[in-house]
């Protein structure tokens, strides 16, 4: 679960790690009224969505006069942002942290998240922080330091002191190198105690006065941990959510939605990965991932199809059912209800196998819906992509 970036300061600073002080609110009169207690030389006024890349965006807005705060707050409220994080959809942005602005004398890069190949946590640390942290992994691999924590012995004083070089602060002084490592032990910590899956401070500033400020903060938590932090669960927001998986979690669907037009319904995670596997091999792009789950009833059947009707992008549907625990004929129920309530707009390739599968043919050609039933998988997803997009042009892997 993401949060916004005004809640991960908050969150961080009860752990100690200092941010500017700032307010969230979602009116201009609001942030007039905050930014006349803020006594500041410069005031930022800041985007709040769950996506990055905002200050290239336009979505960062710095000035020395209190009297544009306002303004500025009224600007981008409401405004949809559109980053390099958001996709072109761009994202509505309904509050702005108001803050007293920092002199920035450096910027640099921190994160601490799961490396998953050691299952450890990793510190990263680049010495040039600030907004492109992408394209600098890309170009200057090498300027990107990366210390590893195991965690039951926990942070160390050596991890700091690599970190440290790493990012060229311990020619900045001892205030500076002091309260580096304060910052690592509370983001460590934070990190630990709260589940978190990634923290990331970009930028992280040393001001002219030789202070090292959270100017940005990213967190993510792990959904699986969730039940444990009730005060975290507080903190979502569905407005950032997608819709459909809104939806699809309130029936215990696993649904994920993507960026391609074939609608996938699939029962079990395995089998969900490869069906998008061939998808893909035959050419088509899948329009989400969709596990309806080993017992799934009529009921869920027939909420996961209106989910994937309801996606606008979709031109076509394919299900892909293996029938163990659950039986095909209660799958083509679902998809035969589903239909009637719902108006098909797009072809559908259905492909039962398992515990009475014949059962389930004979419902759906009975039902007289449109649809081209199979036995073969590969089969199947070559003919969702063909009624889709055309024949396909590549050919079972060579
Ligand atoms: P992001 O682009 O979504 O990651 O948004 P950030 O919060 O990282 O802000 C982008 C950039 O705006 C930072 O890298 C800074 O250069 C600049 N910025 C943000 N707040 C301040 C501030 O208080 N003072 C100054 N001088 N620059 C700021
Ligand atoms: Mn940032």
């Amino acid at each position: 679960m993401n949060v916004h970036e005004f809640q991960a300061k908050q969150l961080l600073a009860r752990y100690g790690v200092a941010v500017p002080k700032g307010k969230a609110v979602t009116s201009e009169a609001a942030a007039t009224k905050w930014a006349a207690q803020l006594d500041s030389s410069i005031y930022a006024v800041k985007a709040q969505i769950h996506a990055g890349g905002r200050g290239l965006a336009g979505g960062v807005k710095l000035t020395k006069k209190r009297k544009e705060v306002g303004p500025l707050a009224k600007s981008l409220l409401g405004m949809n942002l559109v980053t390099h994080q958001t996709g072109p959809e761009g994202r509505k942005v309904r509050k702005v942290l108001i803050e007293e602005g920092v002199a920035i004398k450096k910027e640099l890069y921190l994160s601490l998240l799961i490396d998953r190949r050691t299952g450890r946590p990793v510190f990263i640390a680049c010495p040039e922080g600030g907004m492109d942290i992408e394209e600098l992994a890309k170009t200057k691999p090498q300027a990107i330091h990366k210390e590893y924590i195991d965690p039951s012995s926990g942070l160390q004083a050596f991890h700091g002191r690599n970190l440290m070089l790493s990012m060229g602060l311990h020619v900045m002084g001892p205030q500076v190198a002091k309260s580096f490592m304060g910052l690592l032990g509370n983001l460590y910590r934070f990190f630990m105690e709260k589940d978190a899956s990634q923290v990331e401070i970009n930028p992280l500033v040393i001001t002219e006065d030789q202070k090292l400020i959270a100017l940005d903060a990213k967190v993510i938590f792990d959904d699986s941990a969730l039940a444990r932090h009730a005060d975290v669960l507080k903190l979502r927001d569905l407005n950032e959510e997608e819709k459909l998986e809104i939806e699809a979690s309130k029936h215990g669907l696993n649904y994920v939605k993507l960026d391609g037009t074939i609608g996938c319904m699939v029962n079990g995670a395995g089998l969900a990965m490869s069906t998008m596997d061939l998808i893909k091999l035959a050419g088509g792009e899948p329009a989400n991932f969709l596990d309806v789950g080993g017992g799934a009833s009529e009921e869920t059947v027939k909420a996961a199809f209106k989910i994937l009707l309801k996606d606008k992008k979709v031109k076509g549907i394919f299900v892909n059912i293996f029938g163990g625990i659950v039986r095909c004929e209660r799958i083509a129920g679902g998809i035969i209800a589903a239909a009637k309530e719902m108006h098909v707009r797009v072809p559908i390739v259905v492909r039962l196998q398992g515990t009475n599968a014949e059962q389930g043919r004979e419902l759906l050609d009975k039902s007289g819906l449109k649809l081209k039933a199979t036995t073969d998988l590969w089969e199947g997803a070559q003919s969702v992509v063909e009624l889709t997009s055309g024949p396909t042009k590549k050919g079972r892997a060579a």
